[in-house]
């Protein structure tokens, strides 16, 4: 695959797209700038790449929108040199807005065709995430704590696992509920013991699953 002018200007008009939408960290919206989102997609969704739009992605799965992309990374608050955990790697898209961003970035998915596709794309466009084929509910707790967790599939509840392996003072972005539909949420780990919720929205996220798939 290459990225030609044909494509830089279609992520030009999606980022004034996501600008209109509220999305106004220059960084981030420099991000969708730099990745090309037709990487990630198969072939025959390279035209529509740039649109405001999901797709499959195989195994039953779906990239996100590019607008929740970037809404959840800017309520994420990514600062360089941070640690961040993410659960759900799909496609590496996410992943890679946040390599861009300059953190370092620890990614989980079940789905090991995912895993093994998203590396390959990853390290083709040069990011150096550590990604790993596991179950995101158990996190990482061999490299935590994190800064920041990301969880972009819908948790029916807060993982407490991974609320443990996140420092105090960190953020964790999760959409929360089951079924179609799940609550954005903003978590705060105001201490040891207290949490702080914040909520911006209803999203619709694949659902975020128990162990490893088959
Ligand atoms: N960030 C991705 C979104 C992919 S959809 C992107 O930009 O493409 C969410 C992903 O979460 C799916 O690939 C799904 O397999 C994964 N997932 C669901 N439950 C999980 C779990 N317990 N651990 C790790 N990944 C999980």
């Amino acid at each position: 695959m290459k990225d030609t002018f044909k494509y830089k200007g279609m992520r030009k008009k999606l980022i004034n797209e996501l600008r209109e939408k509220g999305i106004s960290q220059e960084s981030i919206l420099e991000a969708f700038d730099c990745v090309p989102r037709h990487y990630f997609l198969d072939n025959a969704f390279a035209e529509q790449a740039y649109s405001n739009m999901p797709f499959q992605i195989g195994s039953g799965q779906t990239i996100s929108h590019p607008y929740t992309v970037a809404f959840q990374t800017q309520l994420l608050d990514v600062r360089q040199g941070d640690k961040i955990l993410e659960i759900g790697t799909g496609s590496g898209f996410q992943t890679s807005i946040l390599c861009s961003l300059g953190a370092k970035v620890f990614s989980v998915e079940r789905h090991k065709p995912l895993h093994l596709k998203a590396k390959l794309i990853l390290q083709k466009l040069h990011f150096t995430p550590r990604l790993s084929f596991g179950d995101g509910y158990k996190g990482l707790p061999l490299l935590a704590p994190f800064d920041k967790v990301i969880i972009t599939c819908g948790a029916p509840k807060i993982p407490k696992d991974l609320i443990d392996q996140l420092k105090t003072g960190g953020i964790m972005i999760i959409p929360i509920g089951e079924g179609e539909k799940q609550q954005m949420k903003r978590i705060t780990k105001t201490s040891e013991t207290e949490l702080e919720i914040e909520e911006f929205g209803v999203f619709s996220f694949v659902p975020m699953l128990e162990k490893r798939a088959k």
